[in-house]
Formats: structure tokens, sequence, C-alpha cells
């Protein structure tokens, strides 16, 4: 138990507190010159040990950042781009490789502009952040569960933990992240504190998660628990069709979504079956949409078209040919239509992927394989959750906060920077780009504040 007077505290030791407690531990060592007594920055963790989403990022290799620049970044940055412009130009993903690499951490850019540690390990990453904020000066306390936050009269913080410690701080800076994936830390619990103190929040829904076909899992449980429409647990089981695809990952498709009859996505790329449902880039590209219309009881459809690069005439005169020639072969063999039928479709899909494609698309008729190929359609009845989706949409509303600080326009001395702000961005790395960018500029606003109160 403890109680202490500190200059900045920051709650939350992930992407963006530990890069706003060194950017501001950096900043007041670089500002206070020969000053013997230096403002004192805290980050206070939950957890036993910081930046455990980290670890779990990019499957444990942690894809940190992404090259693009802003004109191409800002594409895939949700809802209101512009809100982070000023926070990404003073961090930008080439700050944050140089940023690592100072911290004795060197990295790779990939395709798609995507960086990762070079040695492929997410832990890397923390080791580095760690490393950062400690030796700026900033004091990282973990097993620290803040409990509760008040506003002084002075408009000093007064931050409580569920430990009994007390710590008054001048500056604080919140950065607990969304809800997802709970069991790293991330409660939500910012949520509420920014709420209690006026801030307005955008309902929060889970963004880059599995889309649930209809028939897909053994029950369709709606919002079991979460009281989330359209809500359908990870562990529901799947059913006999679900089972039959799951495993199956499908190159250079197309996904094609529509949201009540109108189409609001066509785009190509790879999408995988798993035992949440439809992933891989195109799932999780189109997960924000369709979790969103969900919520909000549309109906949803996807269609993969398995053959994008052949227009149906040409698909469908290759198919006759196929079928004529496997006739042809079959006549003296006496095999069944069925039989001749599955030979035509093992021509056409991976064969892991037939029992499964024939369960929504009963493909009896030769002449409609064509189309059910280039049409595979299925309606999209639930989402996979928080528990295991990347990423939280929705947050501490942009329009509370100063893009040029971080600082809630409300409430002087309170910042707000990472996933608990309404930003959320595409898989690439853009993610944890915004925590970075967000988090230094928290860091080092809050410095700036505390050194010209002195
Ligand atoms: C499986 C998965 C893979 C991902 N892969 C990538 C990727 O490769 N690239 C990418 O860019 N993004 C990725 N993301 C997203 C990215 O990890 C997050 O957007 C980013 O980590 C958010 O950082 P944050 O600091 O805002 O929040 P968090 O990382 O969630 O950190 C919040 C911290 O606050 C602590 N905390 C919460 N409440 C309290 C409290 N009451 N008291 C004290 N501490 C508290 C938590 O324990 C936690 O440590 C992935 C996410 C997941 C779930």
């Amino acid at each position: 138990m403890q109680k202490e007077i500190a200059d900045i505290v920051i709650i939350g030791a992930g992407a963006a507190g530990l890069m706003a407690g060194a950017s501001a531990a950096e900043t007041v060592s670089a500002k206070s010159g020969g000053a013997s007594v230096r403002p004192k920055v805290i980050i206070l963790e939950k957890m036993p040990r910081p930046g455990r989403k980290i670890i779990i990022t990019g499957k444990g290799r942690c894809n940190m950042t992404n090259l693009k620049d802003w004109q191409d970044f800002s594409t895939h940055v949700h809802p209101k781009a512009n809100f982070l412009k000023n926070a990404f130009y003073n961090f930008t993903p080439y700050d944050t490789m140089e940023f690592f690499s100072r911290n004795g951490l060197e990295t790779v850019a990939e395709r798609g502009d995507r960086v990762f540690p070079a040695e492929g390990n997410s832990k890397d990453v923390v080791d580095a952040l760690v490393k950062a904020a400690e030796n700026a000066g900033a004091q990282i306390l973990t097993g620290k569960e803040v409990s509760g936050i008040d506003v002084n009269g002075d408009g000093r913080f007064t931050v409580e933990t569920a430990e009994g410690d007390t710590f008054v701080c001048s500056a604080l800076v919140i950065t607990t992240g969304g809800l997802s994936y709970p069991a790293t830390g991330s409660t939500g619990d910012g949520l509420k504190w920014a709420s209690a103190m006026g801030l307005r929040t955008v309902p929060c829904f889970p963004s880059l998660t599995a889309l649930v076909p209809k028939g897909y899992k053994r029950e369709e449980i709606s919002g079991k628990g979460s009281g989330m429409k359209g809500h359908v647990d990870r562990c529901t089981p799947l059913s006999d069709t679900g089972s039959l695809l799951n495993g199956n990952r499908l190159k250079n498709v197309s996904l094609k979504i529509s949201i009540d009859g109108t189409e609001v996505m066509d785009e190509f790329g790879d999408l995988d079956f798993t035992d949440g449902g439809l992933e891989g880039p195109l799932g999780f590209k189109a997960s924000r949409r369709c979790v969103k219309a969900l919520l909000n009881g549309s109906k949803v459809r996807a269609a993969i078209d398995m053959k994008p690069a052949v227009p149906l005439s040409e698909l469908d005169t290759r198919i006759m040919s196929l079928w004529n020639g496997i006739n042809e072969e079959a006549k003296n063999r006496n095999k069944s239509r069925d039989e001749r039928m599955r030979i035509l479709l093992s021509r056409l899909l991976p064969s892991d992927l037939i029992r499964g494609f024939l369960k929504y698309c009963p493909a009896n008729d030769v002449k409609k394989v064509g189309k059910a190929l280039k049409n595979w359609e299925m309606d999209i009845c639930g989402y996979v959750g928080y528990e295991r989706c990347v990423i939280t949409a929705g947050g501490v509303s942009t329009d509370e906060i100063s893009p040029k600080t971080m600082e809630a326009k409300a409430v002087p001395g309170l910042y707000i920077a990472g996933e608990l702000l309404d930003i959320d961005g595409d898989t690439g790395g853009y993610n944890l780009q915004c925590a970075f960018s967000t988090g230094r500029l928290a860091g080092q606003s809050a410095a700036e504040k505390i050194l010209n109160l002195r």
C-alpha cells in the first residue's frame, strides 16, 4: 500500500501507456536541464507484467507499424482519421522504427509496408518499450489495478487502486485500451471513468473479428451473455457444415458484402474459414461494417466469387468441356452422376472444400455450377465478440479531445490515448501506430504541462 504524490500518472502499460511514459519522461529530462528534482512519471498496470496484449499481436510476431504515407495510412483508420493527423506527423511510422532502433530493437519492413521486429518476436517490442520508459526515468508499477479517479478542487487528480494505494498527480494519462481480449487486462475501465468525468463515449463494438455464416455453428446464440445482438461466442461448437469448412483457406477470391440488399463491399484477396467463421484479410476487412449492421438489425449477406478472374460465360464453357470429358472417361466405368459431379468439382475446387461447398450450394445441375462458384452466397447471422476480436471500435469520442495534445477539452490535465479513443484501424500495423502516435503526443503534452506549471 502506498500514498504518493507524482507529477504524471499513466494508467495502463500497453502500447500507448508505455510510449506515453517513455515520452513524458524523455521530455521531462530533455527540458529540466540540470534541475536536481525532476517531475515524477509513474505508470500503473493492473496485470503482473506490462504489454500483455502486445505479446499476442501479429500471431506473436507483432506487426508494429505500417510505412504508408499519411494519404494512404489515413484510409485505414476509422471513423475520423483526421483526428490522428497531428499525432501521426508528430510521430510517424519511421519515427516508430527509429525509436525502437534507439532502444535496441531492429525492425524489418515486409510485404504491404508492414513492419515487424527483425527477430519476429513480439516480446522484444515489449522489452524495448519497458527499457525506453525506465531508462528515461519513468517508474512502472505492476499489479496495481486502478479502481477510482477523482478530480480534486485544485485541478489535481486522485487515483486509487484496488490494492489500497493512492496517487495524487497534476497530469493524468489514461491508456487502458478497449474491450477486446479481456484476458490481457483490457476490460474497458477507462470508458467508465471517461463517462464519469463528463466525456462522451461512442458505443463500442467488436471489429476485425470472425463473421459467422448461418448454419456454420451448432447453435446460433444471439447475444448470449454479452447482450449484444448477433454475438456468437467463439467457443460455440461448429455445425457439421462448419466442421467441413473449418481450416480451408481461400486464396485470390473476391468477397461481396451486401447490407439490406445494397452492395457495400467488393474486395479481392484471401479468406479463411476458421473455428470462428469467416476470417483472414477479407473477413476482417468486412467485419467492421457487418458487425455494425448486425447490431442495427440489418440483413447481411456475403457472396464469395471463387473464380474472380474468369467471366461466368467463359467458366461455363470450361465446365461443360470438363463435364463432357468426365462423361467420356466414365462411359464404361459405371460411375453414378453424383460421383461424376464430385470429379467435376475436384477439378474446380480444393478437395477439402467440396463437401462444405455442397452444403451451401447443392450442385446437382451442371449448368448451375459456374454460377454457384462465382456467387457462393451465405447469410451472415453473427460475429465473434470481444472474447476474440482484434480491436474495439468506438470509445471516447475524439470530439472531446484536442488533436494537438490529446488533452480532454473539458478536463484540463487529463489526456487520453490508444485504443480507448474512438479510433480503430485495419489490420496491417495501423492500430499499434495509432497507439504509439497518440501515446507519444499525450506523454509529451502532459510533460510540457507539468514543466509549465513549475
Ligand atoms: C490478437 C490481437 C492481435 C493484434 N495484432 C496487431 C498487430 O499485429 N498490429 C497492430 O497494429 N495491432 C494489433 N492488434 C491491436 C493492438 O494490439 C491494440 O490496438 C493496441 O495494443 C492497443 O494499445 P493500448 O495501449 O491502447 O491498449 P492495450 O494494449 O489494451 O493496453 C491497455 C493496458 O491497460 C491496462 N489496464 C486496463 N485497465 C486498467 C486498470 N484499471 N488499472 C491499471 N491498468 C489497467 C491493461 O492491463 C493493459 O495492459 C492486435 C490485437 C489483438 C487482440
